[in-house]
């Protein structure tokens, strides 16, 4: 089974267009949306969910207010403000949830042993079907942390899947940016798609993800969406992509049927005729020859 990654240096550059495109391509290939910050995937291919789980990242303190003496050492300690007064008699402190960083400093001030750790809920993941094959994505709970666990997770579940069923390929759509969520998607995997646009931020945002990829030594390749809306800044790019040692694979023309496809709720490849699907076509084909004889 070989891991396709897909990631941008920022959203909004198709990444996610391109990665259901190929999951029409693909065949037996299952989907991982490891964007989960920004999920949506699961807007293009509709998924029906067949199972969900919550997903719990990390921990958090909280007081056991018949254990507090009320000395108040935790409050000094915790560098995070997250300890506050609780003003009852006898007097008391308590956890801020939101903003506690889970840090365990005040459980190891406290005299009596008062505070404890209790998982918290940070976000929910799902295994789903689609009409080009098995999915799995999650939603990260509002200002919750762990985005990179849930990424690790979620690429976890679409591999055992991947691996039950035998099949050939895992589409996976990776987070934009270059933080730990990215870090958490590309490790490990064969190999990882750059999409950019020909914008001068596309082309810094470029070198920011193909540095990254090649401190974990994957393969990768770049593929300029929209290529005709500054052809000139393109080639730049792909001068520049080249130099570094990144194969290209293909250019997609910007068009019109991509939205089109959208509204409809379908992949762009699901509409042979439009020109984006043929170029997607080319840029798929271009990477498995790439990627199937690695
Ligand atoms: S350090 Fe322990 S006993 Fe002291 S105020 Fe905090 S929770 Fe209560
Ligand atoms: S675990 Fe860390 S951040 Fe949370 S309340 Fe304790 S000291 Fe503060």
């Amino acid at each position: 089974m070989k891991e396709i990654v897909v990631v941008s240096g920022k959203g909004g550059t198709g990444k996610t267009s391109l990665v259901a495109s190929l999951a029409v391509l693909a065949g037996e290939s299952v989907l991982a949306d490891c964007d989960v910050d920004a999920a949506d995937l699961h807007l293009v291919l509709q998924p029906e969910i067949q199972k969900s789980e919550d997903f719990t990242g990390g921990k958090k303190a909280a007081v056991s207010p018949d254990k507090c003496s009320g000395c108040g050492r935790c409050h000094e300690v915790c560098r995070f403000g997250a300890i506050t007064r609780d003003e009852g008699r006898p007097p008391a402190f308590a956890v801020d949830p939101v903003a506690c960083e889970g840090c365990g400093v005040c459980s190891h001030f406290c005299p009596e042993k008062a505070i404890r750790f209790e998982p918290v809920v940070d976000g929910r993941w799902f295994a789903a079907v689609t009409p080009y094959g098995p999915m799995v994505h999650a939603r990260l709970e509002i200002a919750a942390e762990n985005s990179g666990k849930l990424v690790s997770l979620v690429r976890s579940e679409a591999k055992k899947i991947a691996e039950q069923k035998g099949y050939r390929y895992l589409l996976v759509d990776g987070p934009p940016g270059i933080g730990c969520p990215v870090i958490a998607s590309v490790t490990g995997a064969d190999a990882v798609v750059v999409v950019t646009e020909p914008t001068v931020a596309g082309e810094n945002d470029l070198e920011r993800v193909v540095a990254l990829a090649g401190h974990f030594q994957i393969p990768v390749y770049l593929c300029v969406n929209k290529f005709d809306i500054n052809p000139g800044l393109g080639e730049a790019i792909e001068r520049r992509a080249r130099s570094a040692g990144i194969t290209l694979v293909g250019r997609i023309h910007y068009d019109l049927a991509v939205t089109a496809a959208q509204m409809r709720g379908v992949p762009v490849t699901a509409m042979e005729e439009a020109r984006a699907a043929k170029d997607i076509r080319a840029v798929w084909n271009k990477l498995l020859t790439h990627v199937d004889t690695n």
